[in-house]
């Protein structure tokens, strides 16, 4: 039988009976700030073990307890809280009533607390919080009495309700906010502050009114029975949509995160007069990475006003001026969190009656740019080691910087400015709620949602939209933080937009912007513009370059382009591609210069009426490879032989038929035209009627005709599986010798012209070493031909499951492998891409069928086991043969680890993914040295 999860079994050894029994020891589930382990964020969450640390390392935190993940899922499993955990609760409250002096339940002082999720993976946002527990009518007169102060203490006891009421008992927000809205109205108040004493207790006594009305029952008085419900409810957020969601969207497994924590924390009040204040700061720039002190406050509010944006807050710098002894009590705070975590934190703290308290730490999320810059200034500042600087940065943060910014040389003025909470440019259509941001988006519109302030509940609306943009809030409100973490634009507290949900429209000066309407924002300077504004590409910092620089330097695996002109291999040289890895000649085909060249090819009927064809294609090719040759000189450049089916170069038989139907049309009215002006005795047409005669439809109508017979005759049941790649080559052994002789004579023009290059001819398709064999005889042939001294390397691609198992026999005839995963994924899987995309994949992947899409991340369990075996026999046949990978996949850093593991020579990957390539493939390596270097030290500490 299972043992029951309550219980950890350990085996004893009995010494009378000389037998192993099982002996049931209690699990502990609650640990006290002071004595959780602050490394263990599996079992206390971030935010607990992060709380037990600071608290640990001197920092003056709130004293408080974590109750562990392990809870949660047992409560979720059973539905009940595991047995003992209320009495260990019990005794935490008990310890803390002795460390603060105050007292839970009690009138006197009363001792209030936070409650508060946080699992080992920060989901900002997502999960569920209560402050002010232990508020019931004797505490809150305790309170009043305490404090003196009844405008705070009523202010606090409504803020409980309804956080309550909404958390733990289910209770709506829109079943509070409209009466609090009718009170402020009705007194003429705008904002909260505004509100009297009387106001408080006219709310607080509405809000408990709905509770009695919703739940049929009075609001619980007894202190432990709140944090009871509270603990339960936070442990239900675990479950709740927008965290599933979130977990979905950020791929989130167990073993990253499982189940919440539950941090319980005397409450300090930023709201209790001018000598308090509550703010979140960042130890550096989030937005720039510059190191300063960065952050927002508020005076006399709690934490929840600033997170939601309610008030605009004020920068940290003003702090400096309104509360100087407080101000430097900061800075130290925020240097002794760098110092100790040696990483950029995000932190919350209150000042309650002048003094600070910290109340919460994480690593900070900043955008690509920030990380790139901190890990270079952290590594000059002695902080932190250069593998730390690579390491701490997730290479797919690196896209962001490919991210467009708007033309600086636009005149466009904008019609509102907010402040720049997240960088890079957006434009799309307006719309004014989450859901609908959601269909339009999964109908293919480019969307912005616009909010007057964002909550978790929006994060469906943020997935869909490209950029966000709120009336309301600070850099640090919801909107904010969450685009940032997305890498999406976002300009938040624009103010001077009115968003008017209801009418579906938002109000800029005298603009009216309706629900569709196109606009554009500019994360990076907060500026908001009607219309689309044309953006350039980004560039990159001199952090960046040092930074994959020392990514080159540490990294086994070389990162290559996959690139087929002489533009795209420039762009492909200014992402740091070292070398081509695959360039796709028919990508060349299909110039508009080339392509009907390409079609006389395929429509000649004899070998010779092709070999003319082919003679006008090589010189072009030829001039084609010698600039490409040139720009990646002196590093490799990968040619593949011609690979799709013919058909592809032709227009559909649908479209022929059509075009065919037109020009008959045509035809018949040229016809009809000249009967008629005969039978009538006409004047000679203009030359422009003439011009179309019918011999010149007539001819193109043969053309169009002849196509279409082609087109009928090429025609394939599965054209992906047909008659393509080598198998083109050798049935017209003249296509791939014009082109080996276009490549192998670039090569010798180069030579002549001092660019030193190598190129590698690459047949693709293959399943069998005399297709194989037969190519390089042609290659052979072609290169003594041109003389002696003419350097270049002949591979093949290994796409098919046969080239997998007949590794040791291709890698006789060839020098090098290149793994190509998009054709090969698709035989392992047997599905075709486009159908699994469209029709069943994001099934598949939603509900955990299948982890990630194979098409994007290499799948290494099936189609890499066959990638190891043909690395292995081909390394036997052929020691240290050149191996890559050059299928889409190849960009991810995913399977760039898995590369990196089989001893891959290289990856090849487009432009853009370059850099996250590069940066990858060093993570790659220094993550397997500490993982062997922990291995090897493992069986000595044993
Ligand atoms: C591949 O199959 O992985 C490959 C690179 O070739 P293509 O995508 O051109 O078929
Ligand atoms: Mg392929």
């Amino acid at each position: 039988m299972a043992m029951t999860r309550r219980y950890a079994t350990i085996l004893t050894e009995d010494s009378s009976h000389q037998r192993l029994r099982k002996s049931k020891v209690a699990k502990k589930y609650v640990y006290s700030f002071a004595d959780g382990d602050g490394k263990n964020k599996q079992l206390l969450g971030g935010k607990g073990a992060n709380l037990c640390e600071m608290t640990q390392f001197g920092l003056n935190v709130p004293p408080g307890f974590v109750i562990t993940t392990e809870s949660c899922l047992d409560y979720l499993e059973n539905d009940e809280l595991p047995d003992g955990l209320m009495d260990e609760i019990r005794k935490e409250i008990a310890g803390l009533e002795k460390s603060t002096g105050k007292d839970f339940g009690g009138g006197k002082n009363p001792l209030l607390v936070s409650v508060r999720s946080g699992s080992a993976l920060s989901m900002p946002g997502m999960m569920d919080t209560i402050l002010n527990l232990g508020l019931n009518d004797e505490t809150l007169a305790g309170l009043i009495e305490q404090t003196g102060d009844e405008r705070f203490a009523y202010d606090a006891y409504r803020r409980f309700i309804q956080l309550f009421g909404k958390v733990a008992l289910g209770i709506a927000d829109e079943k509070f906010d409209p009466l609090f809205e009718n009170v402020k109205k009705e007194a003429g108040v705008k904002a909260d502050v505004g509100l009297k004493v009387e106001h408080l207790k006219e709310i607080s006594g509405k809000f408990l009114d709905v509770v009695r009305t919703e739940t049929g029952k009075d609001f619980p008085q007894d202190v432990v029975e709140q944090l009871e419900l509270a603990v339960k409810a936070v442990f239900r957020s675990w479950m709740g949509k927008r965290a599933v969601d979130y977990r979905r969207e950020f791929k989130i497994t167990p073993e990253m995160a499982n189940g919440t924590a539950v941090n319980v924390c005397t409450m300090v009040f930023g709201n209790r007069g001018d000598d308090c204040a509550t703010g979140v700061g960042f130890t550096r720039n989030p937005g720039t990475g510059d190191n300063e002190m960065f952050g927002e406050y508020l005076v006399n509010a709690q934490g929840e006003d600033v997170v939601a944006g309610i008030r605009t807050p004020k920068p940290l710098s003003e702090m400096e001026q309104e509360m100087p002894k407080q101000y430097k009590e900061l800075v130290e705070l925020r240097n002794k969190l760098e110092e100790h975590y040696k990483e950029v934190q995000d932190y919350e703290f209150t000042i309650e009656n002048g003094t600070l308290y910290c109340l919460q730490t994480r690593n900070g999320k900043m955008n690509a740019a920030a990380t790139v810059q901190t890990s270079v200034e952290m590594f000059n500042e002695g902080l932190i080691t250069r593998e730390q600087a690579l390491l701490r940065i997730d290479p797919e943060l690196l896209e962001q910087l490919l991210h467009p910014r708007l033309d600086p040389e636009s005149t466009e003025k904008p019609v509102a400015t907010g402040l720049p909470a997240s960088p890079g440019a957006a434009s799309g259509k307006c719309v004014f709620d989450a859901d609908r941001a959601e269909v339009m988006g999964e109908e293919g519109e480019k969307v912005i949602l616009v909010r007057e302030e964002t909550r978790p509940e929006d994060i469906h609306g943020f997935f869909a939209s490209e950029g966000i943009l709120t009336s309301r809030g600070g850099k640090t409100s919801h909107a904010a933080v969450v685009a940032r973490g997305m890498g999406k634009p976002c300009v938040a507290g624009a103010e001077g937009i009115i968003v008017d949900v209801e009418m579906r429209r938002a109000i800029v000066g005298e603009h009216i912007i309706h629900e569709g309407d196109v606009i554009t924002l500019d994360g990076a300077t907060g500026e908001v513009y009607i219309g689309t504004i044309p953006t350039l590409p980004p560039h990159f910092s001199d952090s960046l370059i040092e930074l994959l620089s020392w990514a080159d330097e540490i990294a086994d695996l070389k990162v290559m382009a996959n690139a087929d002109t002489p533009e795209a291999a420039t762009s492909a040289r200014e992402y740091g591609a070292m070398g081509i890895g695959l360039c796709r000649t028919e990508r060349m085909f299909n110039a508009v210069d080339r392509l009907p060249i390409v079609i006389d090819m395929i429509l000649a009927n004899t070998e010779e009426e092709r070999k003319a064809v082919l003679d006008k294609l090589l010189p072009i090719q030829r001039a084609d490879f010698i600039k490409i040759f040139t720009v990646m000189s002196p590093d490799p450049v990968t040619v593949r032989l011609l690979d799709p089916p013919m058909h592809e170069f032709l227009p559909t038989e649908h479209d022929l038929v059509e075009q065919i139907g037109r020009l008959e049309l045509y035809r018949d009215v040229v016809r009809g035209r000249q009967a008629a002006m005969m039978a009538i005795d006409a004047p000679p047409l203009p030359e422009a009627f003439t011009e179309l005669s019918e011999e010149h439809v007539s001819d193109a109508l043969v053309k169009k005709q002849r196509m279409l017979q082609k087109v009928r005759e090429l025609q394939e049941t599965n054209p992906m599986l047909g008659h393509r790649g080598v198998r083109l080559g050798i049935t017209y052994p003249e296509i791939y010798e014009m082109q080996i002789r276009a490549i192998l004579e670039a090569a010798v023009e180069c030579g002549k012209n001092g660019v030193k290059v190598r190129p590698e001819i690459m047949v693709p398709q293959v399943i069998t070493a005399q297709e194989l064999s037969q190519v390089r005889e042609t290659t052979d042939r072609i290169s003594a031909e041109l003389g002696e001294g003419l350097e270049y390397s002949f591979g093949t691609m290994i796409e098919t499951v046969r080239a997998c198992t007949r590794a040791w026999h291709l890698a006789k005839s060839a020098e090098f492998f290149s793994f190509g995963t998009n054709d090969l994924t698709q035989a392992v899987f047997s599905f075709s891409r486009e159908d699994a995309e469209n029709k069943f994949l994001p099934l598949y992947n939603a509900s955990g069928i299948l982890q990630d899409n194979p098409f994007e991340v290499l799948d290494v369990k099936g189609v890499g086991r066959l990638i190891k075996t043909a690395v292995k026999d081909g390394r036997d046949q052929r020691e240290g043969m050149k191996i890559g990978i050059c299928g889409e996949q190849g960009g991810h850093p995913k399977t760039i680890e898995f590369c990196h593991e089989v001893g891959l020579s290289y990856v090849s990957c487009s432009g853009p993914r370059i850099p996250v390539a590069r940066l990858a493939a060093a993570n790659a390596k220094l993550r397997a040295e500490s993982s062997a270097s922990t291995e090897i030290r493992a069986p000595a500490a044993a």
